[in-house]
């Protein structure tokens, strides 16, 4: 099938290559002439693994290109998804829908014939209709089926969770559009990958209310930690103990610094605007976003307090500053709260962080970029371990406490265990523990 994929960022990038994975003929659209440049010389502008190889081989099999000209990718093609960004509008939580309608007017300007159009991006209730409207406002004569296909992959492991996913969900609006997407994902078919047929509102809420929920799990165990931490418990063994439960499930209860990236804040908030809007809010929504803002800002506190409150002149390690391992993505990253407010009570900050370094350096000021983790800690007061990249886990840690002025680690990541750091003779903090002093 001939597909067209607008926006090239990492949900639109890896979609498109696994479409084109399962045999399907994909132009990948963007704007940005700099991605498309980069992407057409076989330079894969985003750190996702595998990608480079699978973009590699199916351009090379003739069944993935890329363009800036929208009409020319649109014109041949039977689907064509939307896979824009859907930010936070300035100044408040709604979902800015912009880039999606300048979309669908690009679409409805290139259609000639019969069209299906599916949403990828995360887009509130309503958009598929609105969508819909767009679509027919701009361009009467061409029949267009609106679909609303959200996207649950993760970034890092992306490509794994495209061709295995939990399930697909479609909401459609017609018989035509249901056969296409039933040809598109041919191959999860076979595979017996559920695949859930809905309306456009109910798959347009799936998407959101399953970042809520993953959320909430996360800001469950944050706040379990901190009371672990003050009544002597073990936040590992409490998350252990309740995830045994089928009811419950062990993933998404690992404590931490606060969640970020691209997708769960911005989808809280807009899920609550949307709540808000309709006169039906969501507490609890509501409170996972407060309490994870705050967690973010208090984990700069934390660092402080193994350093006796005392930052003025004194120089902290990082270790880590995208969001989480295997991405070189920094938006809404807990580093992003936590390393300002260090530099703000007078540390200095070295850094080190395996992929996200070029990015961090356009949003944090003043910070010296190392070579590696020892680099970053030679001579630092302090070592924190904001995102437990696999590299981080294996730490010489002979070789760490000679680097260090003084031998004290701050692990948001809970990645030691209290008894090898005992053992190593560090101070060690972490995260819903005892502290090791
Ligand atoms: P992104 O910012 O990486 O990519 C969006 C791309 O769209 C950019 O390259 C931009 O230049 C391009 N674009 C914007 N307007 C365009 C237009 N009119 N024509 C062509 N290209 C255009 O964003 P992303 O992370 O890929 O997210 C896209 C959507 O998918 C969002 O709604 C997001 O919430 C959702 N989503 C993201 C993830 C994730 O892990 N990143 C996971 C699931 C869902």
């Amino acid at each position: 099938m001939k597909v067209a994929m607008i926006g090239a960022g990492y949900v639109g990038l890896v979609s498109g290559a696994c479409f084109s994975e399962f045999g399907h003929e994909v132009i990948c659209v963007d704007v940005d002439p700099s991605k498309i440049g980069r992407l057409e010389k076989g330079d894969i502008p985003i750190f996702e693994p595998g990608l480079e190889q699978l973009v590699e081989k199916n351009v090379q099999a003739g069944r993935l290109s890329f363009t800036t000209d929208l009409a020319a990718a649109v014109g041949p093609a039977e689907a064509v998804f939307i896979a824009v960004g859907t930010p936070s509008r300035r100044g408040g939580g709604e979902a800015d829908l912009s880039y999606v309608h300048q979309a669908a007017r690009d679409i409805a300007a290139a259609s000639g014939g019969r069209k299906v159009v599916v949403t990828k991006s995360t887009v509130p209730v309503g958009t598929g209709a609105a969508v819909r409207r767009i679509l027919a406002e701009a361009n009467p004569a061409v029949e267009f089926h609106v679909v609303s296909n959200p996207e649950f992959l993760r970034e890092g492991a992306a490509i794994e969770d495209f061709m295995r996913p939990n399930r697909v969900v479609c909401g459609v609006d017609s018989e035509h559009a249901r056969q296409i997407m039933r040809e598109l994902y041919r191959p999860l078919f076979l595979n017996e990958t559920p695949i859930v047929f809905t309306t456009l509102e109910s798959s347009e809420l799936i998407k959101y209310a399953a970042n809520c929920f993953l959320a909430t799990k996360i800001t469950f165990i944050n706040e379990m930690a901190d009371l672990c931490e003050k009544v002597g418990a073990d936040v590992q063994a409490v998350a252990r103990g309740i995830g045994l439960d089928k009811r419950i499930g062990n993933l998404f209860l690992h404590p931490g610094p606060g969640f970020g990236g691209s997708c769960f804040p911005k989808d809280i908030r807009a899920l609550a605007a949307t709540a808000e809007n309709h006169g039906a809010p969501l507490r609890i929504v509501d409170a996972v976003n407060d309490v994870n803002e705050s967690r973010k800002k208090a984990m700069a506190d934390k660092i402080a307090r193994a350093l006796d409150d005392d930052l003025a002149g004194r120089t902290v390690a990082i270790l880590g500053v995208t969001f989480k391992p295997n991405t070189d993505d920094m938006r809404e990253s807990p580093s992003l709260a936590i390393v300002p407010a260090l530099q703000r009570a007078g540390a200095a900050i070295r850094a080190y962080d395996p992929e996200g370094m070029e990015e961090a350096a356009k949003l944090l000021d003043g910070v010296t970029w190392c070579e590696d983790a020892y680099d970053a800690m030679e001579g630092a007061d302090a070592v924190a371990i904001l995102t437990e990249w696999n590299i981080f886990r294996a730490l010489d840690l002979d070789r760490v406490k000679k680097l260090l002025k003084r031998p004290v680690m701050v692990d948001l990541r809970n990645i030691y265990t209290l008894d090898e750091m005992r053992a190593a003779g560090f101070r060690y903090v972490s995260i819903g523990r005892s502290e090791i002093r």
